[in-house]
């Protein structure tokens, strides 16, 4: 079973950590288009110069411990009827998809 999970933030990282403990054959691909783990609750302190950017990065075996694999890239579509997600630089197939990108402001006027 190949489960595509879109987005490496807190969500995505518990829906593959849920999916590996129901399914343990599942072939997990995480893709997240940052170049680290970066987990936001600690973006205040950063900003207010508390903390250190480090602070908000967390080691990739968060989502690799489980045998779950972490791709660096942006999904850019999803094709269902091919049920494939399409990336910057390469395609995924996957028999389950899960959306996790958490949420972004945009402006509907422009
Ligand atoms: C200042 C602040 C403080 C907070 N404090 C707390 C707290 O104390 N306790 C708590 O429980 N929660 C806290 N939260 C909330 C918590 O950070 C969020 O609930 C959580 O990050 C949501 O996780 P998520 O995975 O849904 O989204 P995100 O953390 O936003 O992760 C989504 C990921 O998907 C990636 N992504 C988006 N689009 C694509 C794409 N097309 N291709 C690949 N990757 C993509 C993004 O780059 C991002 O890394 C805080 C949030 C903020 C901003």
């Amino acid at each position: 079973m190949k489960v595509v999970i879109i987005g490496a933030g807190a969500g995505g990282i518990v829906t593959s950590h849920v999916i590996k403990k129901i399914r343990p054959d599942a072939d997990i691909t995480v893709i997240g288009k940052e170049k680290s783990i970066f987990i936001r609750c600690s973006s205040p302190y950063v900003l207010a110069g508390i903390d250190s950017l480090g602070k908000c990065k967390k080691p990739e075996s968060m989502i690799t411990g489980t045998g779950a694999r972490l791709i660096h890239d942006e999904a850019l579509s999803v094709d269902v009827k091919s049920r494939t997600v399409r990336t910057k630089k390469e395609s995924f197939r996957y028999d389950h998809l899960v959306f996790r990108p958490g949420e972004c402001l945009y402006d509907k006027n422009s």
